[in-house]
């Protein structure tokens, strides 16, 4: 390593004269010696933005406490360190954790169908706030409930026929962690090196892309069950989209600005497929409290994703004071924040779209 060796040939030249060192030098042995003598430094300096590489270079009102091209052993480290990333890695981690959490108890609880009663509580269309899947106060409060025999055995006994399929819903668990853990590997590894920025980049790009595909899917899918021509087609078009984003964002040639407005019109088909099926759903369900409700949801999701957005793209408050937010409240913080708002909003309309569906039972 660069560092390693510079720090001996300075110890050297201090002790010998100049002749000697030429003599070192040129001694294929002693070369040997310098390149395999290990790095005892391990505290690496945090540096201010002039002191970046340019590919290191985003945010200039953010001026101190950046990792620098560190080694892979001390760039892993950081993790427990403080500098200007750890809260951006620690926001998205901890979304991470939170989502594989309600993946496990979604996985662990029993599946209801179109029991009319769980639990002594009568379930019917207008009674939407019975949600059989754990939002994260349900976690807590009943966490110690779940696995006791007569829940369990009630569970079963109430299960009826028409369990209808939950792959949607997992789906967009998926979605959620892939694109929290790409977020926070990108924030944590990106320093290292201008290749494994670039690498993590894209791969922090395409779980964005997944993220918002996958969203779809328990809205588009749970809301056309029963019309199974505009559920394939609402389907299969944002899955090509999303599918198409993903190679924008992997390969290379991509990024070339011939390709730009086919990179603008990717994203706008996106965001248009999204939109559509809720119109839909509204115009063919809005007699029903649940399309309704849902749609508050998908509401209150777009503020948080557009809020965030909007803080990301004007960096602030930063912008208003340089330096003072390096470490805590900058602008990419409180857009990681409000992505997982937005995530644990759709969370919240998923399940009560599979409640809605299991009531109803199959088609
Ligand atoms: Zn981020």
């Amino acid at each position: 390593m660069s560092c390693c060796s510079t720090v001996t040939l300075d110890k050297a030249y201090s002790f010998k004269g100049e002749q000697q060192i030429k003599h070192m030098l040129l001694s294929p042995r002693v070369e040997k010696e310098i390149k395999m003598e290990p790095c005892k430094e391990d505290n690496y300096e945090l540096v201010s933005f002039d002191a970046l590489p340019n590919f290191l270079k985003d945010n200039e009102f953010i001026l101190n406490y950046y990792r620098s091209e560190w080694p892979w052993k001390q760039t892993l480290l950081s993790l427990f360190s403080v500098h200007n990333e750890t809260l951006n890695i620690w926001t998205h981690l901890i979304g991470f954790f939170i989502f594989l959490a309600l993946t496990i108890c979604a996985v662990s609880m029993v599946p209801f169908g179109s029991q009319p009663e769980v639990n002594g509580i009568e379930i019917n269309k207008t009674n939407l706030s019975v949600i059989t899947l754990p939002s994260i106060d349900h976690m807590i409060s009943s966490s110690f409930n779940w696995y006791l025999p007569t829940y369990i055995e009630k569970e079963i006994a109430n299960e009826a026929q028409g369990t209808v399929t939950r792959w949607p819903f997992y789906a967009y668990l998926f979605g959620a962690m892939l694109c929290l853990f790409t977020s926070s590997a990108c924030h944590l590894l990106s320093c290292h090196s201008e290749k494994c920025a670039y690498t993590m980049l894209r791969l922090d790009y395409s779980g964005i892309s997944t993220l918002i595909v996958t969203s779809f899917y328990p809205l588009v899918y749970y809301s056309f069950m029963c019309l199974p021509f505009y559920r394939n087609l609402y389907i299969g078009f944002i899955t090509a989209f999303g599918i198409a984003t993903i190679m924008v964002s992997l390969f290379p040639v991509f990024q070339t600005p011939q390709f730009r407005s086919v990179r603008a019109l990717l994203f706008f088909c996106m965001g248009v497929s999204g939109l559509v099926p809720i119109m839909h759903k509204v115009f063919v369900f809005g007699h029903q409290p649940v399309a309704m409700i849902t749609t508050v949801y998908e509401l209150v999701m777009g503020l948080f994703y557009g809020v965030g957005v909007i803080v990301y793209a004007a960096r602030v408050p930063e912008r208003w004071w340089p330096g003072k937010f390096d470490l805590i409240g900058h602008s990419h913080q409180l857009f990681h924040v409000l992505v997982i708002a937005g995530a644990y909003t759709h969370y919240l309309a998923s399940v009560m779209y599979l409640n809605w569906r299991d009531m109803e039972g199959q088609c």
